[in-house]
């Protein structure tokens, strides 16, 4: 099996379905964006010269981000391919892809604009095993997390004034890819304004 890239706008639920597919496929997920706030929380030189542009919500220039791919993919767990979350975002991030590992898939979630700020604001993460909640839309249980040991984490770019410059960005710079991958016959698109589990079993179809 060759490598996934999970396609959509900033809070299209990307990491969310990633997990969800990586239980059923065994690909690791690989999110440049938790690789750049781990090599920020490090304060790396990686880690160093990303935060300002991730701060205002602007990408991150492509040869960190191709650097960090390029190691990535060496690791042992990706020798059957991987799961690309949030990842390529460039068409020259895409074009330098092509050259690292055989993508099978570009599967995209579709959610409009209009609802991009409110599932970006209600977010948060288990600071202990990464699950993915909304204040609203999957909320903690109230047992809480399943890993037994919930602690609460909330992305400080996660907030209504980055979200436009984040969303500006994916239109300005990452939509073109779309048509790019389309061209190439690789391109999936799924209606990810619907439940969760919906959306999975979808894309869940389309590997298949
Ligand atoms: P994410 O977690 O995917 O929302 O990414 C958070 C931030 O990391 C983005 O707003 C960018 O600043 C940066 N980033 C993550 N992935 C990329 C990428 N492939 N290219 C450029 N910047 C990225």
């Amino acid at each position: 099996m060759g490598s996934i890239v999970l396609f959509g706008p900033p809070g299209a639920g990307k990491g969310t379905q990633a997990q969800r597919i990586m239980e059923h496929t065994g690909l690791p997920q690989v999110s440049t964006g938790d690789m750049l706030r781990a090599a920020v929380k490090e304060g790396s030189p990686i880690g160093l010269e990303a935060k300002s542009y991730m701060d205002r919500g602007a990408l991150v220039p492509d040869d960190v981000i191709l650097g960090l791919i390029e190691d990535r993919i060496t690791h042992a767990d990706a020798v059957n391919g991987v799961m690309f979350d949030g990842f390529p975002r460039t068409i020259p991030q895409a074009e330098a892809l092509q050259n690292l590992t055989e993508i099978t898939h570009v599967l995209a979630i579709d959610v409009p604009d209009e609802r991009i700020v409110e599932r970006i604001c209600g977010r948060s993460t288990c600071g202990t095993c990464g699950t993915v909640y909304h204040d609203t839309f999957n909320p903690v249980p109230p047992s809480g997390c399943s890993c037994g040991s919930y602690v609460e984490k909330r992305r400080k770019d996660d907030n209504a004034d980055t979200v436009l410059t984040r969303l500006s960005a994916y239109h300005d710079q990452t939509s073109p890819l779309a048509d790019w991958y389309d061209a190439i016959g690789l391109f999936h698109p799924v209606n990810g304004d619907r439940d969760i589990a919906e959306i999975t079993e979808d894309l869940l179809e389309l590997l298949n």
